[in-house]
């Protein structure tokens, strides 16, 4: 049997990346899957190829009506929510080519940056987490970083906005407890060939990693039951050794 027949995943970030990819997997074992980004053209054309039945909420993560919606209409459509994916995420700030130090960043780019990463996963873990309580299960799995664990000199917004994260996931995870919801970190281990790595010459993007990297460890996670592992953080080949 897939590993999550019938299950109901909502994935953040869907339209492109490692999002995308991970919609896909999530579909291929089975999931019905709400995809939200703010592309709508972008996430129609993945869903039109999904195997199994999929829906398109277009949302700004920083909207907190719009988010409210995503939850919403997933509930009407699917019954319920066992997975929440909080993958949508920027690198304003180029992580490498156009460092900005500290000194240097507007205010509107910090904002950006942590109106993004962090406010939009908490506006969805919020607007989730009553859903899964409600059944005692789910999984909320938040797409964290390196950045999350370290620090690097010119990326000051996303580091700060990655270990807000990694905060807010183990928040999450001791709310959740009772719940039957465990909150876990992944990050894909390494640069990833997504839109975030455009800007790099061909042949320094043909080292990284390819944006299904994550796929067998998130699908491990979203298969985990109440009292799954919760309230860690790990690379995807760390989950991977883990629950693998
Ligand atoms: P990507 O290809 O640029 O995709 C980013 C996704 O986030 C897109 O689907 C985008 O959709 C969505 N998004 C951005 N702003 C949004 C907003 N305001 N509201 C709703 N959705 C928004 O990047 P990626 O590499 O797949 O990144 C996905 C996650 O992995 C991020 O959290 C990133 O920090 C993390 N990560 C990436 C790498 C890497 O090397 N690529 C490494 C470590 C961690 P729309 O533009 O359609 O809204």
């Amino acid at each position: 049997m897939p590993a999550l027949e019938d299950e109901v995943a909502v994935v953040t970030g869907a339209s492109r990346g490692l999002g995308r990819s991970m919609v896909e997997r999530f579909s291929a074992e089975g999931a019905r899957v709400t995809l939200t980004a703010r592309d709508d053209d972008l996430m129609d054309q993945v869903a039109v190829d999904l195997p199994g039945e999929s829906l398109v909420v277009p949302a700004d993560v920083r909207d907190a009506d719009a988010v409210e919606r995503v939850i919403e209409r997933t509930v009407e459509r699917f019954g319920r929510i066992d997975t929440l994916v909080n993958n949508a995420g920027v690198s304003l700030l180029g992580l490498q080519d156009s460092r900005k130090r500290l000194v240097d960043v507007a205010e509107s780019e910090w904002d950006t940056v942590l109106d993004i990463n962090l406010k939009g996963t908490f506006l969805f873990t919020r607007a989730t987490l009553p859903h899964m309580a409600e059944r005692g299960r789910g999984n909320v799995i938040n797409v964290s970083s390196g950045l999350g664990r370290r620090a690097i000199a010119g990326a000051g917004p996303y580091v700060s906005s990655k270990w807000g994260l990694e905060g807010l996931t183990r928040v999450t995870a001791l709310e959740g407890e009772e719940d039957g919801v465990n909150a876990n970190a992944l990050d894909p281990g390494g640069r990833v060939d997504t839109d975030i790595w455009a800007h790099l010459p061909d042949e320094e993007r043909a080292g990284i990693l390819p944006p299904d990297v994550m796929d067998d460890a998130a699908v491990l996670l979203a298969a985990q039951g109440p009292d799954g592992v919760t309230g860690a953080s790990m690379t995807a080949e760390g989950w991977e050794e883990r629950l693998g």
